[in-house]
């Protein structure tokens, strides 16, 4: 059997390319991050060629002695990693990804139809929150179930609890979701609680941005207040991309989670495992428990504050005017420029980071915002100096998109795109280039 050099050069070749991307480029998109070297040995391994439907000891398939240790421990250090008593807290650590792990717990907790909260997209939210348009319903979440968003305050760009409360009165989801896609700061765990249990509703908390710094102890527990607690594992975490669901032990509003949950994962969801994910997940859960593991996750944190401090002395406009985690949210709308726009002359100039929409913005195509996240980076060893310097390069990126907007001739996004692809435009003769 060939390696990939001779079996397959164009596959190959485009792995090389993508390497030589992410090794020359400014990674800030805030929920991408550089796995282990480890992780990806577990990964690429023979893990892959095995079925295991079910769980440890209860398999629908022969030949499991060994998975069944791998997921056990995989277990096992997710529990130890959240600082988990594994008698009160079980984990299933088979979903494939954030999403489907979320559309799991809705299918354990909820009938088709029953009615959920989590934070609109357009304030922080994930799509699989709930999402919908006046004319659609854009996830799975929001065609299978019912779903009402809650919001930021617009003025202090905080999450508005009192408003969530009082639509939750009036709504009475049977679930509430904490957590965010996009969101600089902590989620009041004690409130929601109070907020779910005055309507009888489960709290799930999505920690998926920011799981490495719960399990580094730098952000507020979840698991004080939430019944159930997913995550994908590819983000602040590290680990290879995958998700996990977090349940109580102890029935809850009369329900058995760990068995509705772990049905909803398989047979509800899903089929085999990806066991060469979990190989490479209990890698990353293993480093998760090491002291250089924490010292790095409060970098994440001082890395973005440096970044979000040196921003707002270059006169930016921070969404809740800071950032207590791994993300900044700049509001671009005082500056007559998008996040669309600054996106396209940043790509070209090899800085990563992703277009977002600002509370009040009007379209989510053109987005006023930009979000920037300090993990990758932090991995490659920058420090606050080195994000201040970042914080310079994404201030030129910007001057160079309202020059180049100005000399656009017509207003729309495309004329843009088109201008900024052209010969006529270069950031040649720039600092960027
Ligand atoms: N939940 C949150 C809060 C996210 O930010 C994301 C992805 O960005 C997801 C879930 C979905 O994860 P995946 O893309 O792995 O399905």
């Amino acid at each position: 059997d060939n390696g990939l050099s001779e079996a397959d050069p164009e596959v190959r070749a485009i792995i090389e390319m993508e390497k030589e991307r992410q090794f020359k480029s400014l990674e800030l998109i805030a929920s991408e991050n550089f796995t282990y070297r480890a992780v990806m040995e577990a990964v690429g391994s023979c893990l892959t060629n095995k079925y295991s439907e079910g769980l440890p000891g209860k398999r629908y398939y022969g030949g499991n002695e060994h998975i069944d240790e791998l997921e056990t421990l995989c277990q096992k250090r997710a529990l130890d990693a959240f600082h988990l008593d594994g008698k009160k807290w079980g984990v299933n650590v088979q979903p494939l990804s954030g999403s489907p792990a979320n559309f799991e717990v809705y299918t354990a907790v909820l009938k088709p139809h029953d009615r959920l909260m989590g934070l609109d997209l357009s304030h922080g939210g994930h799509l699989s929150h709930g999402f919908m348009t006046p004319k659609r319903r854009v996830s799975g979440t929001s065609i299978y179930f019912e779903s009402m968003s809650y919001r930021l305050n617009e003025s202090t760009g905080l999450v508005d609890y009192d408003k969530l409360e009082e639509m939750a009165d009036r709504f009475k989801p049977k679930l509430i979701i904490a957590g965010a896609s996009a969101y600089p700061r902590d989620f009041d765990y004690p409130r929601m609680r109070k907020i779910a249990d005055a309507v009888c509703a489960f709290l799930m908390m999505d920690m998926a941005h920011i799981s490495g710094l719960v399990a580094a102890s730098v952000l507020a527990n979840p698991f004080d207040y939430c019944d159930i607690v997913t995550t994908t594992t590819h983000k602040s975490l590290r680990g290879p991309r995958g998700g996990m669901i977090f349940f109580k032990k102890d029935p809850v509003l009369g329900v058995d989670l760990e068995s509705a949950i772990n049905n909803a994962v398989f047979p509800g969801l899903q089929g085999g495992p990806h066991n060469h994910t979990i190989g490479g997940l209990a890698v990353c859960l293993k480093y998760a428990q090491s002291p250089e593991f924490k010292a790095y996750q409060n970098k994440v944190v001082s890395n973005c504050k440096a970044l979000a401090s040196r921003l707002i002395e270059l006169g930016y406009k921070l969404v809740s005017g800071g950032s207590d985690n791994h993300l900044v949210l700049v509001d671009l709308r005082p500056l007559g420029i998008d996040g669309a726009r600054v996106e396209k002359i940043l790509d070209k100039a090899s800085i990563t980071l992703n277009k977002n929409s600002v509370p009040g913005d009007k379209s989510a195509v053109v987005p006023g915002g930009i979000r920037i996240g300090s993990p990758a980076m932090t991995t490659r060893g920058f420090t606050e100096k080195d994000f201040i310097a970042v914080a310079d390069y994404i201030h030129e990126g910007v001057q160079i998109t309202i020059d180049a907007k100005r000399a656009v001739s017509g207003s729309k996004l495309q004329d843009f795109m088109k201008f900024v692809a052209s010969p006529e435009f270069s950031l040649k003769d720039r600092v960027l280039d």
